[in-house]
């Protein structure tokens, strides 16, 4: 049976207590976790503090972005190892993990090294009664230890996107990965060793949330910032934790995303687009379409090509280059996605297709997996409109006008994403600026510069992060103001 330990200091750590993970491709235990208690997670927040003051926290910044893309490179020379991995702990097709989360995973260490080594320093020339004036420069520093929470729909990459900038910036992490997708955090301390990152600088304390790691390292009084990829609720868990001690938060959370397609659209561009959004990772992407507004000319054609569409993924294993679509991450999340499919059917929802658990193969049956699912015939105040699902379903509906679909695209509590189909330039603008979303994409999706603002505007988050924003949150500005 296959072990992963927790990274601390540089040595991976075993433990008395070890938890089960299971294939979500037929729920098979593939490898035993082992779980951090207190003691381990007080060693590895020591560790990195130990190292905000060592060699660490004397290199130049030149000198960490020589690491930073060793880093990156250490990544792709190990592409195989991290693609199994990942392909193990998700069951999601290996077309998806090599073009998406393992060269992400290496890209966020380049992007924030890039970043770093080009930020320019404020500077202010000052006038004194005196006449000789004054200099005032703002120097950036590390916040110190940064606890890092993550998710488990994109492992390697959410990671990733939080320990590049907070390494750019001369902190220490330590990183709780999903209890569901432990691997390529530990295999990442492997490459960490090989490319001779200082001990303690990277640390992963495997384990669960409250009365577990999560809550250890986030209620830590020697962590000084977390940041967080994960549902709403978990986040303000967090936020309250972090109210002792008075320490920041990033906070990514979910969403209930909305696609607009406008009757003038590109067809089949509109089509390609919402199929990615709302069925792309079996549908656990934060940035996926739950809500499809579709002007109601196009209303009858759109659902059927997006039938069409749905019918032809066809179920399998990650190797399988036919497979369109994975299973859900574990048979808890399968319950929680069919007791949406249940409650559209029990509300009156027309199911265009899917609904239900698709017949697989031999052990494959045992697996977590959910059929494509279309509904229509349902209004925006039902929890099907309403509440994230993270599965690969969508409710479509009908709309009228311009101003009574931008009215009902923000009648939500979220506010993470949203994407607009037109050809009409003067209307995605006008859209775009009034959508109350932390992101719009027009005539697209999932497409980013890695150095825009990223994140959620009400409760799909707090503070943005990419490019110089997440230098806003991973250091802490201090001026120097020197008389002449
Ligand atoms: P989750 O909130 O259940 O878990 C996230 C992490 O928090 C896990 O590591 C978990 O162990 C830990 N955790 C749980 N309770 C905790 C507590 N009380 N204290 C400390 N840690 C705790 O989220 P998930 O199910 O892993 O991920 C899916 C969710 O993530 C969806 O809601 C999705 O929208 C959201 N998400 C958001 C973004 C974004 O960028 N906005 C990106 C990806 C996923």
């Amino acid at each position: 049976m296959q072990q992963i330990h927790n990274f601390i200091n540089g040595e991976f750590v075993a433990t008395a207590r070890t938890f089960d993970k299971r294939s979500p491709l037929d729920n098979r235990v593939i490898a035993a976790v082992h779980e951090a208690g207190r003691s381990e997670v007080d060693a590895a927040v020591a560790s990195a503090r130990t190292a905000l003051s060592g060699p660490w926290g004397r290199l130049t910044v030149a000198e960490r972005v020589d690491l930073l893309n060793a880093v990156a490179d250490g990544i792709n020379r190990r592409f195989d190892d991290f693609l199994a991995a990942e392909c193990a702990d998700t069951g999601k097709p290996r077309s998806l993990a090599s073009h998406i989360d393992i060269p992400r995973g290496a890209a966020n260490f380049k992007i924030f090294a890039d970043v770093i080594k080009s930020v320019p320093t404020e500077f202010f020339e000052m006038a004194t009664p005196d006449g000789r004036g004054a200099l005032n420069y703002a120097l950036r520093r590390p916040v110190g230890v940064v606890g890092v929470i993550c998710p488990w729909n994109l492992p390697l990459l959410l990671m990733t996107w939080k320990v590049g900038p907070a390494l750019a910036c001369g902190n220490t992490v330590v990183v709780k990965p999903s209890e569901e997708t432990p691997h390529t955090a530990t295999l990442l301390g492997e490459v960490m060793n090989e490319v001779g990152l200082p001990k303690g600088v990277y640390n992963v304390v495997h384990g669960f949330g409250p009365g577990s790691a999560g809550e250890f390292v986030t209620t830590h009084p020697q962590v000084n910032a977390i940041t967080f990829t994960g549902e709403t609720r978990t986040g303000a868990a967090i936020m309250k934790a972090a109210a002792d001690g008075a320490r920041p938060v990033s906070l990514e959370m979910g969403g209930k995303n909305p696609a607009i397609v406008f009757a003038d659209c590109d067809f089949d561009a509109a089509i390609e687009g919402t199929m990615r959004s709302v069925f792309a990772n079996c549908g656990q992407v934060c940035l996926g379409t739950e809500r499809v507004y579709v002007e109601r000319p196009l209303f009858e054609r759109f659902v059927a090509a997006l039938k069409q569409g749905a019918e032809g993924l066809k179920p399998g294993r990650p190797e399988d280059p036919a497979t369109g679509l994975g299973p859900l991450i574990s048979q808890e999340h399968r319950s929680k996605v069919l007791s949406y499919y249940e409650k559209a059917k029990a509300l009156g929802a027309t199911v265009v297709t899917g609904g239900g658990v698709p017949q697989m193969p031999g052990e494959l049956a045992e697996g977590a997996w959910v059929q494509p699912t279309i509904w229509t015939g349902l209004g925006d105040d039902s929890p099907i409109a309403r509440e994230e699902i993270f599965g690969p379903c969508t409710l479509i509906q009908p709309f009228d006008a311009e101003d009574e679909v931008i009215r009902r695209a923000n009648d939500t509590d979220y506010g993470l994403a949203c994407s607009v189909w037109t050809r009409d330039l003067a209307r995605a603008h006008r859209v775009a600026a009034q959508i109350e979303a932390g992101l719009v994409w027009v005539n697209s999706w999932f497409l980013r510069d890695l150095r825009t603002p990223f994140g959620g505007a009400r409760q799909s988050g707090i503070g943005r992060e990419g490019g110089v924003h997440s230098l806003e949150f991973y250091t802490e500005l201090k001026n120097v103001c020197i008389k002449l």
